[in-house]
């Protein structure tokens, strides 16, 4: 998605007609790289240059945690060029681009994560996203998408935990009864249902707007920033109703904490959303 949507709102025609089709058809895996080892959430000044060459374009520079970035047949990467910033479009393998698959993350294992290297690495002179004028990376940082794939993701998970939750409480006999019967159980189930049935509200309501062009990325950060809390709260009730199993590496419990640690840094800290939502608010944008 944070591939795919800057390409139909800003490709040119030969760049959307290049990746998009495959993207669709599920053939072809993309990435988007902004972020850097020295930048982390501060993405204004990026260290990535693309400079421009007689035959097109040369990026040097270095990108950090790049979701599907190892193995990314397409991957738009943010960098400044000049005076300006931009994302260009690349197709590995590259001469000068070397992809390094980080050490297991702690959760969402079926992705690859990686950091991406490139010296003075040669790319083609259609590679700047939407050409000469094309977006920015604030342009594309304001998109409510990316937010949106991560509530999308937060919600999956938290509504795992809370399936496992009630399918572990009805099964585990203690004291000669299954322990869904106890109150403070049942309490957990609810707070559960609660958080995760508002989360799919923002959610739903944050992707209607986009659906009718209204859509701004502060109702997208309300939906991202309450999902991922929500499944941060879910997989810790999940895991307390497991009891003692919960802390057994390999377990349903151990595995839904792990996936919702992603949850809480992928798409942007928590503490960045909520400086978002306090800064359009306050300045009257939201
Ligand atoms: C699983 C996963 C997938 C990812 N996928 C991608 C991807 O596909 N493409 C991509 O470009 N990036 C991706 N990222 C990177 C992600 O966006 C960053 O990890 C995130 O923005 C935080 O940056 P950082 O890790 O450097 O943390 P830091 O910026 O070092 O932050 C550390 C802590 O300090 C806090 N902090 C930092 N600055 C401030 C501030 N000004 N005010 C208050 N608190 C602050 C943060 O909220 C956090 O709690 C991914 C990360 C993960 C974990």
């Amino acid at each position: 998605m944070r591939f795919a949507v800057p390409l139909i709102l800003y490709g040119d025609r030969p760049q959307r007609e290049a990746f998009l089709p495959a993207v669709a058809a599920g053939e072809m895996r993309g990435a988007w790289a902004l972020t850097e080892v020295e930048g982390g959430s501060h993405t204004r000044d990026l260290r990535t240059r693309a400079r421009r060459v007689a035959d097109g374009f040369t990026l040097t520079g270095e990108k950090a945690f790049v979701f599907n970035g190892p193995d990314a047949d397409g991957i738009l990467v943010a960098a400044a060029q000049e005076e300006r910033t931009g994302a260009f479009l690349l197709t590995p393998p590259l001469e000068g681009m070397t992809a390094v698959r980080e050490s297991w993350t702690v959760g969402a294992r079926g992705a690859s994560i990686g950091t991406l290297r490139f010296q003075a690495c040669r790319l083609s002179p259609g590679a700047r996203l939407g050409g000469e004028d094309g977006p920015g990376k604030e342009d594309l940082e304001r998109l409510p998408h990316g937010r949106l794939l991560m509530a999308g993701y937060s919600l999956g998970v938290g509504q795992a935990c809370l399936e496992a939750a009630i399918r572990h409480g009805r099964e585990r006999m203690v004291g000669g009864r299954p322990i869904v019967r106890f109150q403070e159980v049942h309490f957990k189930i609810a707070d559960m249902q609660v958080g995760v049935d508002v989360a799919r509200q923002l959610a739903l309501r944050a992707a209607w707007l986009v659906d009718r062009g209204k859509g701004s990325a502060t109702e997208a950060s309300v939906a991202k920033l309450f999902a991922s809390e929500t499944v941060a709260l879910c997989a810790q009730q999940c895991a307390q109703i497991y009891g003692g199993q919960s802390v057994l590496q390999g377990g349903r419990a151990d595995r839904l904490w792990r996936d919702s640690r992603v949850a809480m840094v992928a798409g942007g800290t928590a503490e960045m959303h909520r400086f978002l939502i306090a800064s359009e608010l306050l300045a009257g944008r939201a």
